[in-house]
């Protein structure tokens, strides 16, 4: 029943999720800084927006 609701949620989530480049370590960014490249809260490298996540 809640499934659309989680859905979006999710989705959410994933643009705010970032996978940092150097530490891997992921974190979430807030939302006013989606479209924004952000500093990792871990190492300090840049994590830029545009979400191609390494795996
Ligand atoms: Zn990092």
């Amino acid at each position: 029943m809640s499934i659309p609701v989680i859905s979006a949620t999710l989705a959410a989530i994933k643009g705010l999720k970032r996978i940092c480049p150097q530490c891997r370590q992921e974190q979430l960014v807030p939302r006013g800084k989606k479209q924004a490249t952000v500093p990792c809260r871990f190492c300090g490298a840049l994590i830029p927006p545009s979400g191609h996540p390494q795996k």
